[in-house]
């Protein structure tokens, strides 16, 4: 944000309101666009429409070279919305890919958010989960550009959603292994059909509070789709209930009969993703995410020099201007640096 304002006296009360009320900038339709254009960009890397490095097209994420192919190009994206991508092994070429965006505060709770980058050996996954893979990735890119969020929020490409959600158990285990703090599990898997053209989306197995979370995400944006609540488990969000963590799954029409008939076809490819569709669903997501990420837990407000506590002014004359009344906002953990893209291309294979 830039500084219209002339006069310290100006620019002081500008950046005291800034503080105080702290509310992000609400994603509205004006965002679409842009979701729209890294979503088309990086399913036809991922469903080989176009290549995913010059010269390479995969044909599916099913075989192990292409789906080294796909995380390669996964952490390079993470990498150029300025983010670090890491990585959880296990069995033998089995790989999750995340990445943490951190609100600056060690201990702080975490918000998980993903999505499965494999598919079916004779389908291109555009749909199946090409779609819920690029509504973490333009989530993660737009939570990036906010400031003085009060959680962490991981964002995470799960491995073997298709052989029993094998790469979303393991994540669940390491979460819990590393005794992490996490405050819920948000899973997206179908997010790309909507025949009847009503954008509605589905809940699966909501945790308590996460309907009224998403309702009230959907009601600031202006969006009176059906929101429905289901008793689906056949997807990640499912691993990590197991463990004891409040889950959630979200997906298109799928218990009310307007899914993609492609899933596990060969036909689940580019063509058949509704884009506007996706953008809506994706544009709520990073509603419900930025309320997340700024929904500060009172024990975080009492602590003095925390993310929340930047109601109090900083006297005059100390420290520059730029976010003079609060503390430092949480930082990407990574560089923005777009020769970082080829880095990690050269480190992830
Ligand atoms: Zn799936």
């Amino acid at each position: 944000m830039r500084l219209a304002a002339t006069g310290l006296g100006a620019a002081f009360l500008f950046l005291s309101a800034a503080c105080v009320t702290h509310a992000p900038a609400l994603p509205g339709p004006e965002i679409e666009p842009r979701i729209t254009a890294l979503q088309r960009e990086v399913l036809a890397a991922l469903t080989g429409e176009t290549d995913i490095r010059p010269g390479v097209k995969i044909t599916n994420r099913f075989t192990i070279e292409n789906k080294r192919e796909a995380r390669t190009y996964l952490a390079a994206q993470l990498s150029r919305i300025g983010l670090t991508p890491q990585r959880q092994s296990y069995g033998t070429e089995s790989e999750n890919v995340y990445a943490i965006l951190s609100c600056g505060r060690p201990g702080a709770e975490a918000v998980v958010f993903g999505a499965h980058y494999d598919s079916v050996r004779v389908a291109p996954g555009a749909n199946d989960d090409g779609t819920g893979v690029v509504a973490v990735l333009a989530t993660a890119r737009e939570l990036a550009k906010t400031k003085g969020r009060t959680r962490d929020l991981i964002f995470v490409f799960f491995d073997e959603e298709e052989r029993g959600l094998v790469g979303s158990r393991n994540f669940a285990q390491m979460l819990k292994d590393q005794n992490r703090l996490v405050h819920s599990v948000h899973t997206i898997d179908q997010a790309g059909w909507d025949g009847n053209g009503n954008r509605a989306i589905e809940l699966e197995l909501p945790y308590d509070g996460a309907v009224a979370l998403y309702k009230r995400a959907a009601a600031a944006l202006g969006m009176t789709m059906p929101i429905w609540e289901t008793t689906e488990t056949g997807s990640d969000h499912s691993s990590f209930r197991r463990l004891g963590f409040k889950a959630i799954g979200i997906t298109e029409e799928y218990r009310h009969n307007d899914t993609t008939p492609f899933i596990h076809k060969a036909g689940d490819t580019l063509a058949t993703i509704n884009f506007p569709y996706l953008a809506s669903t994706t544009r709520l997501m990073i509603q419900v995410m930025t309320q997340l990420a700024n929904d500060c837990p009172p024990s975080v407000a009492r602590s003095a020099g925390s993310a929340c506590s930047c109601r109090a002014r900083r006297p005059r004359g100390s420290g520059s201007s730029r976010g003079s009344c609060c503390p430092a906002p949480g930082r990407a953990t990574g560089t923005r640096a777009p020769s970082a893209t080829a880095a990690v291309r050269a480190a992830w294979s």
